[in-house]
């Protein structure tokens, strides 16, 4: 790939709309601008404009057959590009702007190359401002994968995307840190007026389960043994959000992983917990604050890059339970595992 300037827009909300106008100029023309969002940043392009899916999958070194998520500013516009039941608008009601991502049957006017093959389309509104503006300036709705090289970590700011695209994309917004931190939550909706969870995230199956009803949530989300050839939702085939870093997913207590990562005789051992445990730890604290849900989503991501740049070569980070937001860590950690579970020993 030539290696272009990639332009830092800065937003300090000054002169911001002139900054976000040229970012949308950019998209529009068929370039690849990365911005702010919820969740994570993505790497938007039109999803329109073709050629510009191949572009983002080029840049991130994506495997095409994986699709994108296409970006809206309001959840209506999912009609110009998707075929939307009463279900969809439901959803969007409660939950849009907000990070939800959901698969709708697509029209003609959004080409293959967007959904990875696939007859449906993945649409999003997300809850960022400057999200929104990009869109709006832009005219079109934007197709936006997470703004990495594919594999590793999603990236929550924008020195994470400058980092792994530098060089390769025409510009990224610098709207500061995400707050969520892992990616939407995307589900498919069944006849029944209920829903399957694809992947989990921001929006969990119970906040779902209050306003559809029946929820389902795919055996892959929790089992890697089920990414199979032909997976619900098919970026859960492959290995994902991986530091060099080997990652231990640790099934046990709090206290048994640290006694486990205290006597791990290999050298460079960090483990991902949060302050309460600093005191036991004779390892790297890889610190995620407080010890939430909201805390561990917004910060591993970030934090399994910071284990590669101190060098370590073993992360432990305990396995949460499946519910509420934990469902979403617990599905990306499995993944940056490579599917392994290491689990406390029976004593
Ligand atoms: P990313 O934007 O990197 O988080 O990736 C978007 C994810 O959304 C993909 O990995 C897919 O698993 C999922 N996705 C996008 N479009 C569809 C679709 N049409 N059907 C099922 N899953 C989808
Ligand atoms: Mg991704």
């Amino acid at each position: 790939m030539n290696e272009k300037k990639t332009v830092l827009f800065t937003l300090t909300g000054e002169g911001d709309d002139v900054k976000i106008g040229e970012a949308g100029r950019i998209i529009r023309e068929g370039g690849l601008v990365a911005f702010p969002t919820e969740t994570v940043y993505g790497l938007g392009g039109s999803a329109y404009f073709p050629g510009a899916a191949a572009k983002i999958y080029a840049a991130k070194g994506r495997p095409s057959d994986n699709p994108l998520i296409v970006h809206v500013s309001d959840p209506r516009e999912a009609e110009d590009f998707a075929v939307v039941p009463d279900a969809y608008r439901r959803l969007a009601e409660r939950f849009m702007p907000g990070p939800l991502t959901v698969v709708l049957e697509k029209k003609d006017v959004i080409d293959r190359s967007v959904t990875g093959g696939l007859d449906t389309v993945a649409v999003r509104c997300p809850d960022h401002p400057a999200a929104r503006a990009l869109i709006k300036a832009a005219g079109c709705p934007i197709a936006a994968p997470s703004a990495n090289r594919s594999g590793s970590p999603s990236p929550t700011c924008a020195a994470h995307v400058m980092a792994d695209l530098s060089g390769r994309i025409d510009a990224v917004i610098d709207g500061g840190e995400c707050r969520i931190g892992v990616e939407s939550t995307v589900i498919s909706l069944d006849g029944d007026g209920g829903c399957t969870v694809l992947r989990p995230g921001g929006v969990t199956a119970e906040m779902l389960a209050r306003a559809v009803g029946a929820v389902r949530v795919a055996g892959a989300v929790t089992d890697p043994a089920l990414c199979g050839d032909k997976p619900l939702s098919p970026g859960m085939k492959y290995k994902h959000y991986s530091p060099k870093a080997t990652v231990v997913a640790f099934d046990g207590t709090d206290g048994e992983m640290i006694d486990a990562a205290n006597s791990d005789p290999r050298e460079s051992v960090g483990v991902i917990t949060s302050d309460k445990n600093a005191g036991a730890l004779r390892r790297a604290l890889l610190s995620v604050g407080e010890d939430s849900e909201d805390a561990f989503c917004h910060a591993f991501f970030s934090l399994l890059r910071r284990a590669d740049e101190e060098g370590l070569g073993v992360v432990y980070v305990r396995l949460p339970p499946k519910t509420g937001k934990y469902l979403a860590l617990y599905n990306r950690l499995i993944r940056a595992s490579g599917g392994k579970i290491t689990k406390a020993k029976e004593s």
